[in-house]
């Protein structure tokens, strides 16, 4: 028997949490993920995309659970990599980094913008201790 430990409104959420059981040795799988996926609004009426595992595996299951939710995996990552949200400089790793639109990027979205409202897109970034120039989008 199945047992939905976790559901989500976005599958991609769902399927997350379930590639993490099965790294972990809990065989899973994620139900209504296409209905959702197909028809978003059917993620309401469905009670969202859900993560299941057979009954046996719920305990564990929940555990797992827990700790992607409580930032337990955050943390071992920071741990290994550091931290993984900041903008390092592509060099040396150095942090002090400046950020701008690329001018080219700007002209762009103001020359569309007569048709339609159009975002300037993409980032320049420079380094402050080594002067390494690159761009993000
Ligand atoms: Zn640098």
């Amino acid at each position: 028997v199945l047992v939905t430990v976790a559901s989500f409104r976005d599958p991609w959420e769902a399927h997350m949490l379930c590639s993490r059981l099965e790294w972990e040795g809990i065989p899973a799988s994620v139900a209504h993920d296409f209905h959702v996926g197909n028809n978003w609004p059917w993620s309401t009426a469905l009670g969202g995309a859900k993560v299941q595992v057979p009954s046996m595996f719920a305990g564990d299951a929940r555990v797992v659970e827990g700790q992607s939710r409580d930032g337990t995996y955050t943390s071992e990552l920071r741990a290994q990599f550091g931290d993984i949200d900041d903008t390092t400089c592509t060099s040396y790793g150095s942090s002090d980094v400046r950020r701008r639109r690329p001018v080219g990027s700007i002209i762009e979205a103001l020359l569309l913008s007569t048709i339609a409202l159009v975002p300037a897109f993409g980032w320049t970034y420079r380094c402050n201790i080594c002067g390494t120039k690159w761009t993000c989008y």
